[in-house]
């Protein structure tokens, strides 16, 4: 994007900030019946930007019915053709609000627009586009099965849709992650209630509007606003009538999320935690080592799932890549999303921050040389109260310390020494987290080898967040359930069914 199409954008921002969000059930937007909701904070300043009302039970009832009738009629009738037709159509609309889906995602969540200009909404589009091809396209298997009276017989696997899936999402890179699981759901023929998180309502409240333009039915996408417990996000995970339940977050949170779901044993999915590692190997290119970790460190504020925070260096380069990354941070630019020099802007709330100081104070107390960072960085008077966080470099932290094994979520990482490449594995794979690793390495078998014993669901070499759609997405260890993602996404959002013919 141009500087000076981030400029307009940033204009459009400032002169119409003000955003209530509101439910969106069965094709209608309302406020809902319980007289609660809560304030809408911009991290960037901390000012209010709107009204989120919290939906209740009725309002849980209200959708899943809706989601319900939708299934058992227009949506359920539609040929896979013109269901993701529409869904084509969708993603166009996307494109075509691209300005107002920027504005909203950085009002809720501060980041940099030239950031979430090529990545978050960008996917939230291509999220709608790429699982349309994979819905026309399935394939099941099929076996020609000898009988005792020599006829035979054939078997055949038939898909159909789950019903009515519960999508749960996180805050980080809210479209993005929140359509990654409506895409599949409703190309596969389902329909969805979505409890997006409550730090960041608005791309979800906008995509209502998206779905009643190109004609989505009314019933098929509807958003309920809430917290987890006690509110709309426990009684959706509780829902008899919900059939599967999708959820990206905190390892914790899944944990309850998982109790809810036993109640009439609806399938869960989930995307979870990490506290991933990068190995850079004394063979690797350091200037793209350094630059790739840059980002996997530091993008979005350290609030990607799949980011950095912890790297082992081979000894001999150790030293160097300390003073290079220190460098490279130190560089970075804080600042107003719309500013197209910003490299970060601000954690998504101050009660975010507060658990990252934590952890910051926490691993000065266990003993860590802070190489820079670690504290509340000076910003200019207007974002003075905002949610900023300086990134952050330790060295030195035993290996049992708590920053070392628990996700923080900011923009901070500790680097530690390593000699052998088995070391190097053992380390990586210490924590109970298994989301994913960076590997930096120019020695072809070594990527081979160290790639297959690292325990994650995805495993970079020489290169971080290089994502292909059609690829498997998920977590091992306590990092997730399942696998979604082109064709894996088949297995939650269908129920796969086998006929036999005796012929
Ligand atoms: P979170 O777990 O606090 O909240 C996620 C969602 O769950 C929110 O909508 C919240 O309201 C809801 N929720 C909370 N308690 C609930 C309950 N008891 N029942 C139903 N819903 C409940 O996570 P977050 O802070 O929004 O997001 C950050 C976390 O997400 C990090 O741990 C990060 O690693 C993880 N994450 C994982 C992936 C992945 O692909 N594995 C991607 C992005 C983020």
């Amino acid at each position: 994007m141009t500087v000076q199409a981030i400029h307009k954008r940033a204009s459009l921002a400032q002169s119409n900030a003000r955003r209530d969000a509101a439910h969106f059930i069965n094709g209608t937007f309302t406020a809902g019946s319980t007289n609660r909701g809560w304030d809408n904070h911009c991290p960037v300043d901390n000012s209010v930007i709107g009204f989120v009302p919290e939906g209740g039970k009725v309002e849980i009832d209200q959708a899943v019915s809706a989601a319900r009738a939708a299934l058992e009629g227009p949506w359920g009738r539609m040929s896979v053709v013109e269901r993701t037709d529409l869904l084509g159509a969708v993603a166009d609309e996307i494109t075509r609000r691209f300005d107002e889906f920027l504005e909203a995602e950085s009002l809720d969540t501060g980041k940099p627009m030239s950031l979430a200009s090529h990545i978050d909404i960008p996917r939230g589009a291509a999220n709608f586009k790429m699982f349309t091809d994979i819905a026309k396209t399935i394939s099941t298997e099929c076996f020609q099965t000898p009988t005792v009276d020599g006829t035979g017989a054939i078997n055949y696997g038939v898909r159909r849709p789950k019903g009515v899936i519960a999508v749960i999402s996180p805050w980080n890179l809210p479209l993005l992650l929140m359509t990654w699981k409506v895409g599949p759901a409703l190309a596969l023929g389902n329909t969805v209630v979505v409890k997006p998180s409550e730090e960041t309502p608005l791309t979800a409240t906008l995509l209502g509007e998206v779905m009643n333009k190109v004609g989505i039915p009314k019933g098929v996408y509807n958003v309920v606003h809430g917290f987890g417990p006690n509110s709309a996000g426990e009684f959706l995970t509780q829902h008899p009538d919900v059939n599967g339940i999708t959820f990206t977050g905190e390892t914790r949170t899944g944990e309850a999320i998982m109790r809810q779901a036993a109640l009439g044993l609806r399938q869960v999915s989930f995307e979870l935690g990490g506290k991933n590692p990068a190995i850079v190997f004394a063979d690797a290119d350091l200037d793209k080592a350094i630059e790739g970790t840059t980002r996997s460190v530091f993008s979005n504020t350290g609030q990607v799932c799949l980011g950095t925070e912890r790297i082992y260096v081979q000894r001999p380069i150790f030293d160097e890549f300390v003073c290079r990354l220190k460098q490279a941070a130190e560089t970075l630019r804080l600042g107003r999303p719309e500013d197209p020099n910003t490299n970060l802007g601000p954690l998504v709330s101050l009660e975010h921050r507060e658990k990252v100081l934590s952890f910051y104070r926490k691993a000065v107390e266990e003993g860590a040389t802070v190489i820079t960072g670690g504290s509340i960085p000076e910003m200019p008077e207007d974002l003075a109260a905002g949610a900023w966080v300086q990134p952050t470099i330790w060295t030195g932290l035993p290996d049992h310390a708590a920053a070392v094994n628990e996700e923080i979520f900011g923009p901070c990482c500790h680097i530690r020494p390593f000699d052998t490449e088995e070391e190097a594995v053992s380390v990586a794979n210490s924590t109970r987290y298994g989301l994913a690793a960076a590997i930096w390495t120019e020695s072809l078998s070594r990527a081979h080898r160290v790639a297959s014993r690292m325990e994650v669901g995805i495993c970079w070499v020489n290169s971080w967040f290089l994502r292909d759609l059609r690829t498997a997405f998920g977590g091992s260890k306590t990092s997730g359930i399942g696998r979604e993602g082109g064709v894996h996404s088949l297995e939650f959002y269908t129920e796969l069914s086998n006929v036999c013919i005796k012929l």
